[in-house]
């Protein structure tokens, strides 16, 4: 990474905020790539607050999303990459100041790096091995790993409480999902080696004692259970995994992968 010599100001927009490790990930980071920066947490219980708190701080070059705020951040966005338009989520947003865009005297562009960071994640799996893929969850990050997925032509079927059958990542996409329901998994035929991805915010602290409901037979000695969890570092989905042998990864290395190709865009390096 070519490093100028101007500070960056950069931060996270979500709410709560409470569990995340990006400032103590960040200040590696700036240590690691000689960056003179900054990142702060901007907890916001409305997103609408938005505009003005940008009106207001002028220095911030940039920002990540997180929880609730990956969809609903694209409505106020000036451009789009064409990879976060087609996963439908943003969880980085390039600031251009002195440029006007539709909220005032600064323009946003929307980017989506959690997916770079599960590619990542995936590589380090024997992907050549895996079945079929099941990602627990239907929100931002569960479409990133499905459009991740479906770049690595590993086939795939999300889980929700809520929905069965098909879906669109976005109306621009043209890529459709399938969605099972939990109770659906007990009659599942699932594949030899089946990747697990828990994209749900259960296990995550303070809540690390609560669980996926997963039928008792459903993983297997040789599948992966990867949650994208990193708080605790050694999650409850883990744990479901690890008692049946199964492959377990939490989410550091896709956390600091997506973190890196951020600063790149912060950066203007991408
Ligand atoms: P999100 O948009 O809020 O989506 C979470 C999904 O989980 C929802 O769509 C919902 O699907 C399901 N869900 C929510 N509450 C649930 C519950 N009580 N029981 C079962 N399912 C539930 O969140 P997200 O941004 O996709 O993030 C999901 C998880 O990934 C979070 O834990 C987040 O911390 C983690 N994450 C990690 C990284 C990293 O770098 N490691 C990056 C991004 C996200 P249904 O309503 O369809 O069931």
């Amino acid at each position: 990474m070519v490093i100028d010599k101007r500070h960056l100001d950069v931060g996270l927009i979500g709410n709560p905020l409470s569990h995340s490790r990006s400032p103590v990930l960040f200040d590696i980071l700036f240590k690691q790539y000689g960056i003179d920066g900054s990142y702060r947490l901007l907890e916001m219980s409305a997103l609408n607050d938005l505009p003005d708190y940008l009106r207001i701080d002028s220095s911030l070059a940039g920002f990540n999303v997180t929880i609730p705020y990956k969809q609903d951040i694209i409505k106020y966005l000036d451009a789009i990459d064409a990879n976060a338009l087609k996963i439908g989520a943003v969880n980085t947003v390039r600031i251009t100041r002195n440029k006007n865009g539709k909220n005032g005297d600064y323009y946003l562009t929307g980017y989506n790096t959690d997916y770079l960071g599960i590619i990542d994640t995936l590589r380090s799996f024997n992907l050549e091995k895996i079945g079929n893929a099941i990602i627990f969850g239907t929100g931002g990050a569960a479409k990133a790993c499905g459009y991740a997925l479906h770049g690595l032509s590993v086939n795939y079927c999300m889980v929700s409480r809520s929905f069965r059958g098909s879906r669109s990542y976005s109306t621009e996409s043209g890529l459709k999902y399938h969605v099972i329901r939990y109770e659906d998994l007990t009659y599942y035929k699932r594949t030899e080696n089946t990747l697990f991805i828990n994209a749900t915010p259960i296990g995550l602290w303070p809540d690390v004692n609560k669980s996926l409901h997963l039928p008792d037979s459903l993983i297997l000695p040789n599948d992966i259970c990867f949650d994208l969890i990193y708080n605790p570092t050694v999650t409850s989905f883990m744990k479901q995994g690890a008692d049946k042998g199964a492959t377990v990864k939490n989410g550091l290395q896709m956390l600091e992968s997506q973190a890196v190709a951020a600063l790149r865009i912060w950066l203007e390096q991408e």
